[in-house]
């Protein structure tokens, strides 16, 4: 059995190798909070980021529209009319026939409003995010 100065003298030879765990442990952990954080609370739209973008047939059409400033626009030549108001996006007046798109209102980014019928999709986007590939957008015309 170890004598209590053999025991000390062991903790101190370990040492080093005990602060370097608790320092990878430590990393860990905050590597593991800060993860969990950004997956349980996704970034939040911000008024300088977010913007109403619309696209047609897949393609992105030239203007975007702040989420943060209210007002009432006509897209693709009446085809719809898109409103922001108060941070929220819906459609109004749209030609489509049914209507599904009336239905939805979007708040935050990559929420998207899909008018079938008329291959609209009007999207939050923080500022010049691109519509990609693999976003689950296909249209069957
Ligand atoms: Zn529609």
């Amino acid at each position: 059995m170890m004598k209590h100065a053999e025991k000390i003298d062991a903790i101190k030879k370990g040492r080093p190798l005990r602060v370097a765990d608790y320092i990878f442990f430590v990393v860990l952990a905050v590597a593991i909070a800060v993860g969990s954080y950004f997956i349980y609370f996704p970034p939040v739209a911000t008024p300088d980021t977010a913007v109403v973008a619309v696209y047609k047939d897949g393609e992105k059409l030239d203007d975007e529209y702040s989420l943060f400033t209210n007002g009432e626009f006509t897209i693709d030549n009446g085809a719809l009319t898109l409103v922001i108001e108060n941070g929220a996006a819906f459609v109004k007046n749209s030609q489509c026939g049914d209507r599904r798109c009336h239905r939805t209102r979007i708040t935050r980014p990559n929420q998207k409003i899909v008018c079938l019928p008329q291959s609209l999709v009007i999207r939050i986007e923080r500022g010049e995010k691109k519509l990609s590939d693999d976003d689950g957008i296909h249209f069957y015309a």
